[in-house]
């Protein structure tokens, strides 16, 4: 038998049933069934939301970057332009000293000095046109990247928009069906509600299954000829001894429908 006792002991229950009060359960499930539709696609929506806008996050990021990254090559061009300026003004300096100089010696070393500082000012100088070259490209990557955050960013606001106005229409569809599920739920039974309930709480929406050639129509076990006959009067709740769903057979249902 196997299964929680409670519900697995008595299959058939000594709770009164009547082919209306079946019905009535069958017709809430298919209600239930649309809302747990509904609640699905509500559900769906807000990683969607959040979805779009870390993507745009992601673009902003890219782009904030690619600003840095000028900013930074434009200040490290800026420090080796004030390091070019000292070397030239010392080199400057130094020249005007050279015919102060007395001794030959001295007037080498100063020369000496004078042409390291210029080839360093030269060195710099290089340095920099390699930075300027380097602006350029972060200056074509940011532009590329902020042309891509502004296209994602109108797409996403379209989408956005448009997921709300899915979630909204969804909102309200639920509470339309809300109202008519409730109203279909008004006709069963307490008893049978209790009953129904407890199985969709467990985690079978199908908390109500046919029986399908002697079988269990939602776990498919092969169900006693017995236990089919008691199905089949109507007088009481049956429940799968397997899966403990409540069967109905459709037949005897469809047949006093209408
Ligand atoms: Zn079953």
């Amino acid at each position: 038998m196997g299964g929680p006792p409670a519900i697995a002991a008595p299959s058939v229950s000594t709770m009164a049933l009547t082919k209306e009060a079946l019905q009535a359960l069958v017709a809430l499930q298919q209600r239930d069934k649309y809302l747990d539709l509904i609640q699905k696609e509500i559900d769906a929506v807000p990683p969607r939301i959040a979805a779009l806008k870390a993507d745009l996050e992601s673009e902003k990021r890219h782009m904030d970057a690619a600003k840095a990254k000028i900013l930074e090559f434009e200040k490290k061009k800026k420090s080796k332009e004030l390091d070019v300026a000292s070397k030239e003004e010392a080199a400057r300096k130094h020249s005007l000293q050279l015919n102060d100089l007395k001794s030959n010696e001295a007037y080498k070393a100063m020369q000496a000095e004078i042409e390291a500082e210029k080839a360093a000012a030269g060195d710099i100088e290089t340095e920099i046109l390699q930075l300027m070259e380097d602006i350029d490209k972060a200056k074509a990557e940011e532009k590329a990247a902020t042309a891509e955050f502004k296209k994602t960013e109108e797409f996403s606001k379209k989408d956005l928009e448009k997921l709300e106005a899915e979630l909204s229409h969804a909102k309200g569809r639920f509470e339309t069906s809300k109202t008519e599920r409730d109203a279909a739920a008004a006709v069963v039974g307490p008893a049978e509600i209790k009953v129904y309930q407890h199985i969709r709480g467990r985690g079978k929406p199908d908390a109500v299954v046919p029986v399908v050639a002697g079988h269990c129509g939602a776990c498919q076990i092969n169900l006693t000829p017995g236990l089919i006959l008691e199905v089949a009067k109507l007088k009481t709740l049956v429940t799968c001894e397997s899966c403990q769903r409540i069967l109905y057979k459709p037949e005897l249902l469809a047949a006093a429908a209408v």
